[in-house]
């Protein structure tokens, strides 16, 4: 069985490696270097990256450390320790000790909104900023996590997707860093797909796909053809029109990457920044891996959810929070990336996902068809394993 691959992002990759044990896989990507938003960027021996912070949300026990240990993919994951914790006050909080800076009317409120979530018992219909914001602390750290983790204001956040991200918090655990970084993850996936005797064009721009009795990537015939591009993309360069009206919306963010000597996070998590303007957290993957910097520094990230259109100010407001998070540690900037239009954080926002299954010879992978409550790259493990299922047991096995 003949399957075509369009984009060699971490979606496509990662399901050709899962496939590529049972087909002939060919993954076509545009770009000289494999890996899309999931992959390193060396600078000045700093391991920046193309678009992730270098963190898996679910570290070695979610969605994405199970897709690649099916696919024999040899990666090490480190799970954080702990799993973030929150700067208010000028001090480091750990999520149990934030209820001894409540009220004791807040905090009774808050442990009812706890309870709450971890029962499913709240209305799924509302925005998770309208479930916290009769506690105004609450609010801000809700807001700096679904800034962190989903690049979506808490009142862009839909409860149900909270509801869900809750229960695979307390299944599989908070995040965890994978040793080489992002392209450790490519690196081995790549190196599965080609062992297995697929192959990867690089700098071939794909300009149609048409499902007919056979399905085609440009003029080369395959049984399947799945697509790592955005919904939006595939539909527009694909013959059959699936997209709902208006369901997908992006969800779009600012990366910051930092050199310090010093090091600013004294532990493997994030540090959610609850109190600044714009920057919702940042993480310092060289406390795992000294590799991701040359020898006697440090790599710090932050993240921050685009607010407003202006971009100008948008980064203004992260440097003046960056300012004041190292008051009193040397820094340098090394590079400053904004992540919209066609290259955003998340092609559809949590909450707006499409189905992976187009028909029997076209799906979809990647970041605009994740899994419910899937954050991030877990959410892209969920909806490949979808597909990977799907083909084996629908496609591959009905034609032995
Ligand atoms: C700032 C930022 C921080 C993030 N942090 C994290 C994090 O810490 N943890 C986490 O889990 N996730 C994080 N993410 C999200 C994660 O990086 C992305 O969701 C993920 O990498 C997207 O993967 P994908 O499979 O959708 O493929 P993409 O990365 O979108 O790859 C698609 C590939 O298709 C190629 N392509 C496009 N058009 C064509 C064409 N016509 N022909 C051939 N090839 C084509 C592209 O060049 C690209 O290589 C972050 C994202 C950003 C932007």
């Amino acid at each position: 069985m003949k399957v075509g691959i369009v984009g060699a992002g971490l979606g496509g990759l990662l399901i050709g490696a899962l496939l590529s044990k049972h087909c002939k896989i060919t993954v076509f990507e545009k770009l000289p270097f494999i890996g899309g938003r999931f992959t390193n960027l060396n600078y000045e021996g700093f391991q920046l990256t193309t678009g992730a912070l270098h963190m898996i949300p679910h570290g070695s026990d979610g969605y994405l450390a199970y897709a690649l240990k099916k696919a024999g993919a040899d990666v090490k994951i480190v799970n954080s320790q702990p799993d973030g914790t929150f700067l208010i006050g000028g001090r480091d909080y750990l999520y149990k000790e934030l209820f001894s800076l409540l009220g004791i009317k807040e905090k009774a409120k808050a442990f009812k909104l706890a309870t709450q979530l971890k029962l499913g018992k709240v209305d799924k219909n509302i925005s998770f900023g309208e479930f916290l914001e009769d506690i105004d602390l609450a609010y801000k750290i809700g807001n700096a996590f679904t800034g962190w983790a989903l690049s979506l204001t808490a009142y862009e956040t839909p409860m149900s997707e909270i509801i869900e991200i809750a229960n695979n918090y307390h299944k599989f655990g908070g995040p965890g860093v994978p040793i080489g970084g992002c392209k450790s993850v490519i690196d081995a996936l790549s190196n599965i797909i080609k062992r297995n005797g697929g192959e990867i064009i690089t700098e071939y721009n794909v300009k149609n796909i048409e499902i007919e009795e056979k399905a085609y990537v440009d003029d080369k015939e395959f049984d399947i053809v799945i697509s790592n591009l955005s919904p939006k993309k595939t539909q527009e360069m694909c013959n059959i029109k699936f997209l709902p009206k208006d369901k997908v919306k992006p969800s779009r963010g600012i990366k910051i990457s930092i050199a310090t000597k010093k090091g600013i996070i004294n532990h493997t998590g994030v540090l959610f920044t609850p109190e600044c303007e714009r920057i919702n957290g940042l993480n310092q993957p060289t406390n795992v891996d000294r590799s991701l910097a040359p020898e006697g520094w440090h790599l710090v990230m932050t993240h921050q959810t685009q607010i407003t259109n202006n971009i100008k100010k948008e980064i203004d407001l992260g440097l003046e929070d960056i300012e004041n998070i190292f008051k009193d540690v040397d820094y340098k900037i090394l590079h400053i990336q904004s992540y919209r239009d066609d290259l955003p954080v998340n092609h559809a926002s949590n909450g707006t996902d499409i189905d992976n299954i187009v028909c029997d010879r076209l799906f979809l992978v990647g970041d605009g068809a994740k899994g419910r409550g899937g954050i991030e790259v877990e959410g892209i493990a969920m909806g490949v394993l979808k597909v990977y299922d799907y083909i084996v047991r629908n496609i591959i096995n009905k034609s032995k």
